[in-house]
């Protein structure tokens, strides 16, 4: 039989790349993305064949589209070995919030509330596999850490007391501490989240699934779309920059390799891990599981970031 895995924003970046590297070790791949088309020609680019990959319809930043996909997920009878979320938007110069179909702002919802409800909805697909090594990986990024250089830039993230969670999230509400609206804090505030979720899935089902929860950072991969957002100057910058200045640059192929590690390899089986190679890359380079920022190690931040945003998911 024949392993499975869901990944999320496989029509790009790390996604596609840890897509293609999945393949290859001889798992089925399960494209799940918000454009087919895209992602069967990305899936073609870099030469994955037919009868590697399928591809399913999803819209992080729609709950009913979350739903539905968990739905036709179900209706193709296969099971899960491992679930990857790794879809996310980065959007540094928008002046005003974007909305999800429920209202709420869009780069929480895509990068954090969609995967938080998809997570919970796939565990139950998880649990009912009858793989003994099954997994759940959730990108991070440095950048929620502003312990470490890469998230020492402001604005850093802020979860606050989850102010703006609570009070419904809707306009004119767009931050979770219900501050400001800042994109590039939405978007550290989300990978925040994205890590307090792994850390959560691990204290509440790690023993009584045996499903191994990790998170990791796979390098600064500064030449992925994820910058399409940005200023046309930063996004020529960027990639030199973290090549011949930081020595943070890592290619997509190795940051897809990464992902494939964590989802494939007996030495990535330690459920609750943050894993790392460090911010400045080495020839040879080995992981390691780091530490995560105070927040996003902070279990009573955890606690409050599963009922509220269960809250605003609704039931699962
Ligand atoms: P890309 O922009 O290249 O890829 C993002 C993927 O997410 C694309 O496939 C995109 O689809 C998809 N996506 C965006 N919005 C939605 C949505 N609403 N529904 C479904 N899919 C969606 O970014 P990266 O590959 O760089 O980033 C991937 C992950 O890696 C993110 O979680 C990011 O935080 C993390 N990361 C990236 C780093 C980097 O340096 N690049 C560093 C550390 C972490 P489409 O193709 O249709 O746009």
């Amino acid at each position: 039989r024949k392993s499975t895995v869901v990944i999320t924003g496989a029509s790009s970046g790390v996604g596609l790349y840890a897509a293609k590297a999945l393949a290859k070790r001889g798992w089925h791949v399960v494209m799940a993305c918000r454009d087919l088309a895209k992602a069967e020609a990305a899936a073609k680019s870099v030469g994955m064949s037919p009868d590697s990959y399928s591809l399913m319809q999803i819209d992080l930043g729609s709950l009913d589209s979350v739903r539905q996909f968990v739905k036709n997920f179900r209706v193709s009878g296969r099971s899960l070995d491992a679930l990857v979320c790794n879809a996310a938007i980065y959007m540094p110069l928008i002046k005003e919030p974007l909305r999800s179909p429920e209202g709420y702002e869009l780069t929480m919802t895509t990068n954090h509330l969609g995967h938080f409800l998809l997570c919970n909805m796939m565990l139950e697909d998880l649990k009912k596999s009858p793989a003994p090594d099954k997994r759940m990986v959730i990108l991070g990024t440095v950048t929620h850490n502003p312990d470490e250089l890469g998230g020492k830039i402001p604005p850093r993230p802020d979860l606050g007391n989850f102010e703006g969670f609570a009070q419904g999230f809707q306009d004119p509400i767009s931050m979770v501490d219900g501050k400001k609206f800042e994109p590039v804090k939405a978007y550290k505030d989300s990978k925040v989240c994205n890590v307090l979720t792994m850390r959560e899935l691990h204290r509440r089902y790690h023993d009584s699934t045996g499903i191994t929860f990790t998170s990791l950072y796979p390098g600064c991969v500064a030449d992925t779309p994820l910058f399409r957002n940005h200023y046309p100057l930063f996004q020529k910058l960027f990639p030199w920059f973290q090549k011949n200045i930081t020595g943070g640059y890592v290619s997509q192929d190795l940051a897809g390799e990464r992902v494939a590690m964590v989802v494939a390899d007996p030495e990535y089986k330690q459920s609750g891990a943050y894993w790392s190679w460090g911010n400045r890359q080495k020839k040879d380079g080995k992981s390691f599981v780091q530490k995560v920022s105070p927040q996003a190690r902070d279990d009573e931040k955890a606690e409050k970031m599963w009922i509220f945003s269960q809250k605003l998911v609704g039931s699962f």
